[in-house]
Order: structure tokens, then sequence, then C-alpha cells
């Protein structure tokens, strides 16, 4: 163990050099190259960290198009990869966190009537916070339709078609909770995604959100990029690679104050990502896998049609004994261990931030 503190966390080192698009973040002109990525077959990016503010991102950012075609690719991937089995436990699993999400709000005397998920995936998270509020209304905002389609059939949301990054008037001032998970690694602008989060939020509202812990996420690319000196492999748009500091700097000035914000999930940590110069950790060196291929394999792909009901049919959740659902959603979601973010240790970055009416762009 002590060994591991030693060295935690890492330091990058990387060729200074002048970055294509200023950082988002402080609008340094300036950068340090730890990596060099093929975004599929789409495009070849470095991954440059600010030496002001330490936010590592794609330098140059993908365009909106790149970013589309290259999602749904990811998309199609993954749906192939995991199954529908694993699909539906994926649902079950995302439900019970926005149980114990739910309850931890309401240990706050925290009652949200209109609540916004960004990007919800299968929307099932919002599903658990619905079991602990049932008088929420949610939205959700998405940019694929199949997951607008499927969140307005299969959970009766309001749905918006857009993506964080472009401001939607209609919504200013309408929610007392946003949520984001995995989310905020995939937007071009952060600067800009949190201001307009700010500006939907009501005066006092609430900003949830998780995210990679940076740090240990850019890490395998690193390691490709100091051992072999080719670029490597990113199939999922991770395009932001956090700080924990700087993120929280970053959310102050935007007009949050800290409610809750740690990293946990310390697995990885114990294996080497984030400070082990070790082979067996590195992304894989690039093949610029064709994205186009993959999406033309969409065709043969069945809806899925399970019902709710029967997603949610589990022992454990129960309506008329809600405590049962709690105790047992937070026995398999709790995480014990808790570490500030500042650390740069751990797999995941959990924050909840109140909505402060003091932004300072
Ligand atoms: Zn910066």
């Amino acid at each position: 163990m002590k060994k591991i503190l030693g060295k935690i966390p890492a330091v990058f080192s990387g060729k200074l050099i002048k970055r294509e698009e200023n950082c988002r973040i402080c609008d340094e002109t300036s950068g340090e190259q730890i990596a060099v990525v093929d975004y599929w077959n789409i495009k070849t990016s470095r991954l440059v960290k600010c030496p002001v503010c330490n936010h590592i991102q794609l330098d140059p950012m993908l365009n909106e198009t790149e970013t589309a075609k290259g999602c749904f690719a990811y998309y199609i991937e993954e749906f192939l990869r995991t199954g529908k089995e694993e699909q539906l436990k994926n649902h079950v699993r995302n439900f019970r966190r926005g149980v114990v999400f739910g309850y931890s709000l309401k240990r706050k005397n925290i009652s949200p009537r209109y609540g916004l998920e960004l990007g919800p995936g299968s929307g099932y998270f919002s599903a658990g916070l619905m079991f602990v509020f049932p008088g929420i209304e949610i939205s959700i905002m998405d940019v694929n339709m199949d997951v607008i389609d499927f969140n307005r059939e299969h959970h009766n949301y309001e749905v918006i078609q857009g993506i964080p990054d472009n401001f939607i008037a209609d919504l200013a001032g309408k929610f007392d909770l946003v949520i984001a998970r995995d989310i905020i690694e995939h937007v071009t602008d952060i600067s800009k995604v949190l201001t307009n989060i700010n500006l939907y939020l009501k005066p006092g509202g609430y900003f949830h959100f998780i995210t990679p812990n940076g740090h240990e996420d850019v890490w395998k690319h690193y390691l490709t990029s100091i051992f072999t000196g080719s670029a490597s492999e990113l199939l999922i748009n991770h395009v932001n690679y956090y700080d924990g500091t700087g993120l929280k700097n970053l959310l102050i000035r935007k007009g949050f104050d800290t409610v809750e914000y740690y990293t946990y999930n310390f697995k990885y940590t114990l294996r080497g990502s984030g400070w082990e110069k070790n082979q067996k950790l590195m992304s894989p060196v690039s093949k610029r896998t064709d994205a186009g291929m993959l999406i033309n394999k969409a065709a043969g792909i069945p809806a899925t049609g399970t019902a709710k009901e029967n997603i949610l049919h589990k022992w454990y959740i129960q309506k008329k004994a809600k405590w049962i659902t709690y105790l047992y959603s937070l026995y398999q979601h709790f995480s014990l261990i808790r570490i500030s973010p500042e650390f740069n240790v751990g797999h995941e970055i959990r924050g909840l931030y109140k909505k402060s009416g003091h932004a300072n762009n």
C-alpha cells in the first residue's frame, strides 16, 4: 500500500505544444501532449493537458457530425457486445441507483418536482427516482432518436431532442433537478454546458452528475503513448478527462455550491490504473476501426420490447414496502469508501451541487 501511495497521483510528462483550440475551461493556448488517439477511422486527434487548469481534452475537438457517427457506431458495438439479458440487468441496476439517489435527496429534505435528465440511456435511473418521488415530472434530453423514442414510449417522459452544449431558451428556470450521469466527459464545451444547466435550474435547484475520474480514465492512452509511440483507439467519445480540483473550481465559477463531491470505487486504482506504468494497462494500439461498417450492421438489430413491469418484476421492488427496495438497493450500490476528488484517485467522481445564483463567467 505504501508503495502505491508514493506513486499517486502519477505525473504525466509530455511535450509542450501549441494547441489548435484553446482550453475550454481557461482559454489557455499551450498544452502538454500526453497521447495521440484515433476516434474510430473518423479522426486522429491529441489528448492535451492544460498547464494552467489541468483539464485534459481532445485537441482538436470532434465536431458534431464526427461525434454523431462515432456514437452511433459505439451504440451498435455495445448492443452487439452486451446482449439482451445484460441490458435488462443494467436497467434494473440503474433503477436501484435511482432509488438510492432519491432517498439520499429525501434525507436532505430535497423533494424535486421537475427533473431533467441529460442523456438518460434506458431511463431507468429516473424511473428509480420516480419510485421515491411519485409526483416528480421527468423530462429527458438526448440527440439519438432511438433513445428519445424509447424513453417516451417506455416511461412516458417529456422528451427534448438536443445536446447539452446548445441552449434551449424554453427550458430556462424550469427544473428543480438536472441529472447528467456519464455525460460531461462527452461534451464539446463543458463551460457552455454548465452555464446552460445553471440556467435550466430554478433558484436553489440541484445538479447531480457522475463522471469518470479523468486521471484514471486517460491513463490507458498515456501508457500506449509512452510504450509504443502509436495512437491508441478511442471508441467511446470521452473527450474530457477531469481533474478533481479543476472541475470543482469550474462548477463554483459557473454558479454552483458544493453539497457532495467525492470519488468512489477503487478497484481499478488498486490494479494500477492511474499510476502504474504497466503495459497490461494500455489501451489497444489503434486499428482505425471502421465506424461505417458497424453502422451498416444496424439494419439487422431487432427492437427491444420488454414491458417495464416485467423488467422491474423483482422481489425487492415493492410499492407498498418501499423501505425493502431502498435497503436492498443501498446494499447493492452504497459506496462505503469516499475520497475527495482532489486526490485524483478512484474510478468515478460523483457530485451534487446547488445553484447559488451568482455565476461568474
Ligand atoms: Zn485550462
